[in-house]
């Protein structure tokens, strides 16, 4: 027995975090976390970083992203433990890239026509290295904030550019068969990301976790910082059911979540424990 705690979904500035990758592994490092995994949304950019100062540093670095795709409902999918090199992985990411960018652009002409004064550059500028490639509503939602519009950048999501919102712009995703396969492809685990984003009522969760498994996932989180206890307890019991392996972290993004701590989930009352991702390591050795 170990008390070892673990934390397999996490943001850095590669995507909407405030920590840079190497940041990120310092800081589950001071956490006590022993194994993390970087998942940005849509890229793999912030990789090689964060497993180099995880190597430095001594905590063991997964390699992972998050990817948004789309069917019936939007659905996040974690991949861990991916080749970040793989060239279709990268081209796929790409090109979900692009569609973030000329999503970005899209929103911009709608809030600027509706009475909105937000620059491209004022985006950007959020973070360093930013381009409307690599921001999004989060960064949307601080100048929002910064220039008054809104009192917090939680209320730019409420009001206006959450999803349904009317300043809301989708863009394009891939199914999550396609974003499953190609992570497995890259040798990496398929992962549903916190499925309370999805549905609360229990017998739905169980045809999800039935469907996800029909596509070939591999696992989904039961330990996520958004899920209550009785939810997390609903997967521990529903996931086994569908022969799906159970993964989870806290979901971090820096100061652009503040109320989410590195390491904690399940509303705050849990952390992950060490054994979790010693199944997965067991899993990807032997199967389920
Ligand atoms: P984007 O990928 O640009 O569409 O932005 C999605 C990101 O915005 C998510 O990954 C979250 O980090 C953040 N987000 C989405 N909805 C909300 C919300 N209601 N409040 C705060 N942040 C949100
Ligand atoms: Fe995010
Ligand atoms: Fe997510
Ligand atoms: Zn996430």
């Amino acid at each position: 027995m170990t008390n070892k705690i673990v934390d397999l979904h996490l943001h850095s500035t590669a995507s909407d975090g405030t920590l840079t990758p190497k940041e990120l592994a310092d800081f589950a490092k001071e956490n006590g976390i022993a194994a993390a995994a970087i998942t940005d949304h849509d890229t793999v950019d912030g990789v090689e970083e964060f497993l180099e100062e995880c190597g430095k540093i001594g905590i063991e670095g997964v390699a992972g992203v998050e990817i948004s795709a789309e069917s019936d409902h939007q659905m996040h999918i974690l991949g861990l433990f991916i080749d970040y090199r793989n060239k279709q992985l990268v081209s796929m990411l790409e090109r979900l890239r692009k569609a973030r960018y000329e999503r970005n652009v899209k929103m911009l002409e709608l809030l600027n026509k509706n009475g909105f004064d937000i620059s491209e550059n004022e985006v950007i500028s959020q973070k360093e290295g930013g381009t409307l490639y690599n921001t999004g509503r989060v960064h949307i939602a601080q100048v929002m904030a910064q220039k008054g519009y809104v009192p917090r950048a939680s209320f730019a999501f409420k009001d206006y550019i959450g999803n349904g919102k009317p300043f809301y712009v989708s863009r394009f995703k891939l199914s999550p068969q396609m974003c499953a396969g190609m992570i497995q492809y890259a040798g990496g685990l398929a992962i549903l990301a916190h499925p309370f984003a999805i549905t609360h009522k229990k017998k739905v969760l169980d045809e999800l976790l039935e469907q996800i498994k029909e596509w070939g996932f591999d696992g989904t989180e039961a330990y996520h910082s958004s899920h209550s206890i009785t939810f997390f307890e609903r997967s521990m019991e529903l996931a086994p059911k569908h022969h799906l392996l159970v993964t989870g972290g806290s979901d971090f993004h820096g100061d652009n979540k503040p109320k989410v701590k590195i390491g904690v989930v399940n509303k705050g009352a849990m952390t992950v424990p060490y054994s979790v991702y010693e199944r997965l390591i067991e899993y990807r050795q032997r199967g389920y």
